[in-house]
């Protein structure tokens, strides 16, 4: 791996494959995998990964709004694409690039037929979603009737799957209540497929639910997280491979004396000699004010964040580091993940890498 010369998000192709592959070694040689590609491909790059496991021959891809559907079709990506949270203001443009709605209410189940009949479609995909305890999105289990008979009065849409989302899918003190979302998902589409002369796809598990859930696992899975290489436990962790290297460099180093602070409002104070380093990335790269906690490392050593995250820069405490200007500095990677830096500063894994922002540098390793 080429030493760092500028803040850059390293992406490894074969850390993706790897965690693929474990995943898929989860599931029944018949159950599909839809990879969920949202939010640039959870901060990573959304198309280049889309490409890959194209390649690799994923059966279905997710994202969570239209025009991150159409960006992936721009890529070329031929494979169909779940839209998980579309708005009806977008209709036209996700039946012009054949993306697939998730309908989860009344209204946005009418609004799509309104347009899909108007732009003339016929048995036009779609994905009709269930809450079944998240209460998030989707339709509640006595909506069955009313969708049926939405339904049979147009020729515009067909259905191509049904499926619900578990609430606490990585949280075995929840068992109960996930095996009850599972056994009502199972009431609603008996009801449902009893109704209709035709089979649906069913799904209902995330990555989490992948792992903990095998009975759960019905026609696909939708995994996000554990292709990015977090399984939400530790050991499942073992298992899987961050793809994601955050790093940078080092631009200056300053000697503080005692009782002189460091960074905006004077928010560190020094409590004796030391060593700063100041890093080029900050708030608006996606490390947040609350990473203010957090550490960094250098040449296989932990440095702590100092004082106020800045827009553009971070300073970190480098005394009895042995390093220089210009040296790389490791954000998260494979072994000081993004997890445990998320964790130092209360939040998940999710948050900490889907936050990196575009400015970054995207370097791919193939
Ligand atoms: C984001 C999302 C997923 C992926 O969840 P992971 O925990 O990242 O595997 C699956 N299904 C739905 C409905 C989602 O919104």
């Amino acid at each position: 791996m080429p030493k760092a010369q500028e803040t850059v998000l390293e992406i490894d192709l074969k850390a993706l494959k790897h965690n693929f592959e474990h995943l898929k070694s989860k599931l029944k040689n018949n159950t599909k995998f839809l990879a969920v590609v949202k939010a640039f491909g959870y901060g990573s790059d959304a198309s280049e990964i889309a490409v890959y496991l194209q390649e690799l021959n994923v059966d279905y891809f997710a994202v969570a709004y239209t025009n991150e559907g159409v960006a992936l079709r721009r890529a070329g990506i031929t494979k169909p694409i779940l839209v998980l949270h579309p708005q009806a203001v977008n209709f036209k443009a996700l039946i012009e690039n054949c993306l697939e709605p998730s309908l989860y209410n009344a209204k946005i189940l009418n609004e799509f037929i309104t347009i899909a009949s108007a732009e003339k479609q016929n048995d036009f995909p779609i994905h009709i979603k269930f809450n079944t305890g998240l209460n998030r999105l989707g339709f509640w289990e006595n909506d069955v009737d009313y969708i049926i008979s939405k339904l049979k009065s147009t020729n515009a849409i067909k259905v191509e799957s049904i499926f619900s989302h578990l609430a606490a899918s990585e949280d075995l003190n929840e068992k109960e209540f996930s095996l009850n979302q599972i056994a009502s998902f199972k009431a609603i589409y008996t009801n449902f497929t009893k109704a209709i002369d035709y089979k649906p796809l069913l799904h209902m598990c995330n990555t989490s639910g992948i792992l903990n859930y095998p009975d759960a696992h019905f026609d696909m899975v939708r995994s996000g997280i554990g292709l990015y290489g977090f399984g939400n436990s530790i050991k499942e962790n073992q298992h899987l491979k961050p793809i994601g290297t955050l790093k940078t460099i080092i631009s200056q180093i300053h000697l503080i004396e005692k009782d002189e602070t460091v960074g905006y409002n004077r928010a560190f104070k020094s409590n004796g000699v030391l060593k700063t380093a100041t890093l080029p990335i900050g708030h608006a790269d996606g490390i947040g004010r609350q990473y203010g906690n957090g550490f960094v490392t250098i040449n296989g050593q932990k440095a702590h964040i100092i004082g106020n995250v800045c827009m553009d820069m971070i300073m970190i405490n480098i005394t009895g580091i042995d390093c220089k200007e210009g040296d790389e500095v490791i954000i998260f990677d494979a072994n000081h993940t993004a997890e445990t830096l998320a964790e130092t500063s209360g939040t998940i894994s999710y948050e900490l890498i889907t936050a990196i922002s575009q400015r970054v540098k995207r370097v791919l390793l193939k």
